[in-house]
């Protein structure tokens, strides 16, 4: 059960020029709880759900981090981030760094920092674990802009969120990844550049089987 290691950097692609994009597919079913096997007009597919998710996120995030009108939502309770003293110490004039990406965030009366909004494309639930890895970035760089951080983050978070091997998911959940990952622009790959699916052509099954040449 290996579940990627986020805090290290996977191998990175060097561009991410756009592909052709996948045909809809239907699917046919899972292979180890892992592997979706799926098919259309153009062949037969083996896709790795996790790599899937993560291209599908990626490109919604990274997408959604560069407009230039963010929207955000207020949260109903602030939440208290955990942090030490020292980072939170580093963090009070930084404060209006976070505004651009959507999130507004305060210190509170108890030398700590709270989250008062988040950008809406947060998923529910992960409100301080995504603030805190966006914490993590601002922190560690000097000045940094929304546009340095963009594509490492959108890769790291949506790493940490997707999918894991091996993990159930319904089919609903499956056809909606699938319809999804045939809008990407780059299907192929994972933002780290792992593939994301292995396709074969009838031919090729086909020639596997020896009916044809
Ligand atoms: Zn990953
Ligand atoms: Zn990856």
């Amino acid at each position: 059960n290996k579940v990627e290691n986020t805090s290290s950097k996977e191998n990175e692609v060097s561009s991410e020029t756009p592909r052709k994009k996948v045909p809809l597919m239907d699917y046919i079913g899972q292979y180890l709880g892992t592997y979706l096997i799926a098919q259309n007009e153009e062949g037969l597919y083996i896709i790795d759900q996790h790599a899937a998710a993560e291209r599908v996120r990626y490109e919604n995030y990274f997408e959604r981090m560069s407009t230039v009108e963010v929207h955000s939502t207020k949260l109903l309770i602030p939440i208290t981030l955990n942090l030490s003293n020292q980072e939170v110490l580093a963090l009070q004039d930084k404060f209006n760094l976070f505004i651009p990406l959507g999130l507004e965030l305060t210190a509170n009366q108890y030398n700590g920092v709270d989250i008062l909004s988040v950008p809406t494309w947060f998923p529910e639930n992960f409100e301080r674990e995504y603030t805190e890895e966006i914490v993590k970035y601002i922190l560690d760089g000097k000045d940094v802009t929304i546009g340095d951080i963009r594509d490492s983050l959108a890769k790291n978070l949506s790493c940490k969120h997707s999918i894991k091997a091996n993990k159930y998911i319904n089919k609903n959940e499956i056809e909606k990844l699938l319809a999804d990952l045939t809008n990407c622009i780059n299907p192929y790959t994972c933002p780290h550049g792992r593939p994301v699916i292995i396709k074969f052509t009838q031919t090729e099954i086909e020639k596997m089987f020896k009916r044809i040449l």
